[in-house]
């Protein structure tokens, strides 16, 4: 008995085997080009397991429609990547494989994975963000992804500009929203080099750092959820958690009393396997619910 995961990000699809453990057997990527070139290459590497699959989970990017009673249930809706706009990706799985799927969006596909496995395991309440090409989020509340008439998107909410930074923002829709001052592609903008090339000494990661630490700040205030998980490309900065953990003190001045801060703001456990350990543990939870 296999679970698949399909983890549809902006640039890359990673489709991966597991074992009812839900350890990885076997795992492939594929360029994010249009449907038409990257979906054969996903049902081919799933045909090879056709026997064996019984439920697949899938983590899109998006926006994408979550409604279940929606005629576009499953569908890649108003993307910037234009081959992908209103695509029935959901349907396409399903034409090519009659098995139970579940569907939700990469964030929360990651979210989900730290909550069965990582550092939100044994916890009711968590809420995860991936700091990377843009900025996304997951909220789980006793298991459920807490969402309305569609998944939330607190990476787009907005920030105070900090007083030594002058920077525009990158958001093409808000400009200097939380993604458009703190995503990658913000911190390569204003800086003129990758994030991964900016030495960990450089003042910026001060401002980095209190961005992240307005948004920990915010979800505290909306969620108290008893985790807030920081992920994505830029969090490879491992000096970046501690300096959070600073200016978030700073900014609540004890309004709210955490659970202690090493434990409250964390990075992933499961590091980049957080997304695909979700799709499976999501596969099986669909294929329970079938
Ligand atoms: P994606 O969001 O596309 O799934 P990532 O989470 O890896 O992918 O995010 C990519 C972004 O993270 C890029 O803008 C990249 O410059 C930045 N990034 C990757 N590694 C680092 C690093 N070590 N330090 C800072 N920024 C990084
Ligand atoms: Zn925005």
């Amino acid at each position: 008995m296999l679970y698949g995961s399909i983890e549809a990000g902006g640039t890359k699809f990673v489709c991966a085997v597991g074992n009812e453990k839900l350890e990885i057997l076997e795992r492939v990527s594929f360029p994010t080009t249009t449907p038409e070139e990257t979906m054969p290459q996903v049902i081919a590497f799933f045909n090879q397991y056709k026997d064996d699959l019984v439920a697949i989970g899938v983590g899109s990017f998006g926006p994408i429609d979550i409604r279940k009673t929606s005629d576009t249930y499953g569908y890649i809706t108003s993307t910037p990547k234009l081959a992908w706009q209103n695509y029935n990706f959901l349907g396409a799985m399903k034409a090519a494989f009659d098995i139970p799927m579940a569907w939700t969006t990469d964030v929360n596909a990651a979210a989900y994975g730290e909550y069965a496995f990582g550092n939100g395991q044994g916890k009711s309440s968590v809420v995860y963000y991936t700091i990377g090409t843009g900025v996304g989020a997951g909220a789980l509340q006793d298991g459920k992804f807490i969402e309305g008439f569609s998944h939330p998107e607190m990476g787009h909410m907005l920030v105070v500009p900090h007083k030594d930074d002058h920077f525009e923002g990158a958001c093409p829709f808000h400009g200097n929203c939380l993604e458009g001052m703190a995503a990658g592609p913000a911190v390569e903008k204003r800086n003129g080099r990758k994030g991964q090339d900016i030495p960990q000494d450089d003042p910026f990661w001060e401002i980095e750092a209190e961005y992240i630490a307005q948004c920990a700040y915010n979800t505290t205030l909306m969620f108290s959820p008893e985790v807030i998980i920081f992920g994505g490309g830029v969090m490879k900065q491992r000096h970046m958690v501690e300096k959070v953990h600073a200016a978030f003190t700073r900014i609540m001045q004890g309004y709210v009393a955490t659970p202690a801060i090493e434990e409250y703001i964390v990075t992933p456990a499961l590091e980049d396997n957080a997304g695909t350990i979700g799709c499976l543990a999501l596969a099986e939870k669909a294929l329970k619910e079938a």
